[in-house]
This record gives structure tokens, C-alpha cells and sequence, in this order.
């Protein structure tokens, strides 16, 4: 299983970031030859680092490939870079942790471990975010991450609050 974290806090061509993130779900699976297996709930997280922006909205989601011996991690990760540039992501003016129309991210791709100067998986701050670990938890509540660490443990060792869809870390 391929699993995708989404996230944005400002509109784009697809409008706000309610629609970029539904846009996404369907480009994604399109371009990348994905069935889309789960979607988490949305939730909506405070910015981390760079306080002054709008809060975001996270999603995570789970795709399975139509065609499971030919789909690479970096062919996922080619896939989610296009999505964002087509839905209004401008790496010209952003910041790290700042606004941003779309951020997709590969958090697992099976069990893959690798690490290249294009793509480390897992994911790795996945382990310190409750917004991507809290949807995880939503659509695969069982899941043990490569390293054997069951998620609902990793997810213990962080401090965050969840209210309605509302993460606060
Ligand atoms: P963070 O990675 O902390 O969530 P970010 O999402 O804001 O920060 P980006 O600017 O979107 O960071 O991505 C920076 C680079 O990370 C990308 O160019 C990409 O090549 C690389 N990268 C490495 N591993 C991954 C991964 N698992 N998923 C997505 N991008 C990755
Ligand atoms: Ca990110
Ligand atoms: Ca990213």
C-alpha cells in the first residue's frame, strides 16, 4: 500500500484548499495508475514553525497501484510533484513550513526503506507529526511502520490533542 499525506492552507487554481485537496485525491490516481484504497477524515492542524499563516488542512489517503510490479516509489513521487505544480504549487516565493497550496508527501510506499537525495522513506518527520500520524491512524489502525514500530505506539510517544478535527500539537 502506497500511503499519501496532503496538506494546504491557501487557495489555488482548483480554488480553496477544501477543492485542491479533493482535486488532488483524483489527479493522483489518474496520473499515477492508483486505485485509491482509503481517505482519512480531514482535519484541520495549527501551523507549525511559521505561526502566522492560516491554519491547515490535512488529509491522508491510501492508493494501491493498478499495475503492482511496475509502480516505483519514484514514480510516485514524480507523480505527486507534478499534482502539486498543476494545483498551484510555486516553489518560487515559499518558505519552508509556510503557505503553500498543495503539499503532498509519500509517507510509505509497502515497507520500502531508502534513502536518496530525492526521496526518504519512510517519510521522515513523519513520526514526529501528529497530523499526518493522527489520519493515518483513521484508515489503517493496525499499520506497523519498516522499522517494526506499530503505529498506534509511535503516535503514543507524541503530545497532541485532537478535538473534533481540530490537531493541535
Ligand atoms: P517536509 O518534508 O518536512 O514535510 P516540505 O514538505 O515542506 O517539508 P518540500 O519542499 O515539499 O518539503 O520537499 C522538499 C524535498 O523533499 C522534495 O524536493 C523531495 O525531493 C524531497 N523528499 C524526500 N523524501 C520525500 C518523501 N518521502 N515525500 C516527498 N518528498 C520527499
Ligand atoms: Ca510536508
Ligand atoms: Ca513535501
Amino acid at each position: 500500500m502506497i500511503y499519501v499525506a496532503l496538506g494546504a492552507n491557501i487557495a489555488g487554481p482548483a480554488g480553496p484548499p477544501e477543492a485542491t485537496i479533493a482535486a488532488a485525491l483524483k489527479r493522483i490516481a489518474q496520473r499515477g495508475g492508483l486505485t485509491l484504497e482509503r481517505a482519512s477524515r480531514m482535519y484541520r492542524t495549527e501551523p507549525q514553525h511559521v505561526r502566522a499563516q492560516p491554519w491547515f488542512l490535512n488529509q491522508v489517503a491510501a492508493f494501491r497501484p493498478v499495475d503492482n510490479a511496475t509502480t516505483t516509489p519514484e514514480d510516485v513521487l514524480n507523480v505527486l510533484q507534478a499534482v502539486e505544480m498543476e494545483l498551484g504549487r510555486d516553489r518560487s516565493w515559499e518558505i519552508r513550513f509556510g503557505p503553500r497550496a498543495l503539499d503532498l508527501d509519500l509517507l510509505l510506499f509497502d515497507q520500502v526503506r531508502m534513502q536518496t537525495p530525492r526521496l526518504t522513506l519512510p517519510h521522515p518527520r513523519m513520526r514526529d507529526r501528529a497530523f499526518v500520524l493522527v489520519p493515518l491512524l483513521d484508515i489503517a489502525p493496525e499499520l506497523v511502520l519498516p522499522d517494526g514500530t506499530r503505529l498506534s505506539e509511535a503516535l503514543a510517544g507524541l503530545q497532541y490533542r485532537v478535538h473534533n478535527d481540530v490537531i493541535r500539537q
